[in-house]
């Protein structure tokens, strides 16, 4: 027991803690959204990778409360230690934990690396010895690097290819509109981006549920991406990280190819919208650029978070019975609404003429920060945040 008062220790795009009542109070909100859209059964046993934050944790939520799938979560989250608290992640699956044991639902969660050997055996045991096998695997990682089994670690980096390249962003610490130049990758960079983000570990993840005869009849499995504006395009799309992107969105394709031959199922990428996730703040110019979408995407009652992206996702594309629609290259487009023409192109004039000066008139800047502080659970609404509580939640 350690029943501690826990103030927000956040700087720029860094989090060092998370405050327990105000995740568990995110989590009981996307809930009550799933649990409001969805049918509330339907789907046998779903698999996240990635399952603590973000898109993944709306995933795992969609499943387990939407569709009362049996679910199991792969996640990296640092649990409590002594009197030091846990991770938000941690604390997001300790409530959902909670919750499906109130409601007689369930949820499990492994918490290692997923791109261990290890881990995806420890899965296959739990699919095997209580959960069955899998109908559906959404593959949600986000990670900074990727350790292979002889010790070999590549990180993942966020660099333009081919050139240098001068963006605006917004300094999160200071609130100031500046100009950064980012050197361009080295081909070793690009490698090592494509290993940790790329699709190698997704197709590792059917592979194992495959040789532990795992798929079930049918089975589906998404990887989610991203395109983004033109703002963002030489760090983002055309950087590294988009470089590993296609290398998912390939996967996929090869993927779908096997299983609906195979199984009468397939495989997706989905390319969701720009959200504040502890993955987005940490991209350069992406905190700039959800500022002004935020704004604008809300100015036209288009605003979406991560639940309602996830709803749609299963009640329009995946649920069963329900085929995806894609676009010409065979990827499901969540980010529809994000990247309709007058979205862009108000988007990109905002950028073009955005100073320190008018942060405040053109970007929903106070709405990203909140979203930040949220994803740890400060700053949410009936929380008293001047009262002790307990920091050691179990899952
Ligand atoms: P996030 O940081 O919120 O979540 C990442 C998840 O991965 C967490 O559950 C974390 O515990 C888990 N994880 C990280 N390393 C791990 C490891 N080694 N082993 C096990 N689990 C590990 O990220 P997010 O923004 O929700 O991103 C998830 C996916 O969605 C990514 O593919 C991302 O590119 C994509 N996406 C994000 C956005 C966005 O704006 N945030 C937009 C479109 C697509």
């Amino acid at each position: 027991m350690s029943e501690q008062v826990v103030a927000p220790r956040i700087r720029g795009f860094i989090a060092t803690n998370a405050h327990p009542d105000g995740c568990a109070a995110n989590v009981r909100a996307q809930v009550e959204v799933a649990q409001a859209s969805l049918p509330g059964s339907g789907i046998g046993t779903v698999l996240v990778v990635g399952s603590s934050t973000g898109y993944g944790l709306s995933s795992t939520l969609c499943a387990c409360f939407g569709y009362g799938a049996q679910t199991l979560g792969i996640c990296f989250e640092r649990p409590s230690v002594e009197d030091k608290g846990a991770s938000a992640g941690w604390y997001n699956l300790a409530e959902a934990h909670r919750l499906a044991r109130e409601q007689g639902r369930t949820l499990e969660t492994i918490n290692g690396d997923a791109f261990s050997a290890e881990i995806k055996q420890q899965a296959a045991e739990t699919l095997q010895q209580r959960l069955g096998k899998v109908d559906l695997l959404i593959y949600s990682l986000a990670a900074p690097r990727r350790q292979g089994p002889d010790g070999t670690v590549w990180n993942s980096v966020l660099k333009p290819i081919g050139g240098s390249h001068a963006s605006k962003t917004i300094n999160l610490r200071s609130g100031a509109i500046e100009e950064r130049t980012f050197d361009q990758a080295t081909d070793e960079e690009i490698a090592d981006t494509l290993k940790v983000m790329g699709g190698e570990d997704w197709a590792d993840w059917v592979e194992t549920l495959r040789a532990n005869d795992l798929l079930a009849d049918g089975f589906r499995t998404v990887g989610y991406s991203y395109i983004g504006p033109k703002a963002t395009q030489a760090i983002y799309r055309s950087g590294t990280i988009g470089h590993a992107k296609e290398h998912l969105e390939a996967t996929a394709l090869e993927l779908d190819a096997r299983l609906s031959a195979d199984l009468d199922g397939g495989a997706w990428v989905s390319v969701n919208k720009a959200v504040v996730t502890q993955a987005s703040a940490a991209i350069p110019g992406v905190p700039l650029y959800i500022g002004i979408l935020f704004k604008v995407m809300k100015a036209r009652g288009l605003h979406e978070g991560t639940i309602e992206q996830i709803v749609r996702l299963y009640r329009d594309h995946i649920a069963p019975g329900v085929m995806p629609s894609t676009d010409e290259g065979g990827r499901i487009r969540l980010d529809d609404l994000e990247m309709t023409p007058d979205v862009q192109s108000t988007v990109d004039a905002i950028w073009n003429e955005v100073t320190t000066e008018r942060v405040g008139e053109l970007l929903d800047y106070d709405g990203y920060q909140r979203d930040f502080r949220q994803l740890f659970g400060f700053d949410i609404e009936g929380i008293d945040y001047d009262a002790p509580t307990e920091v050691h939640r179990e899952l």
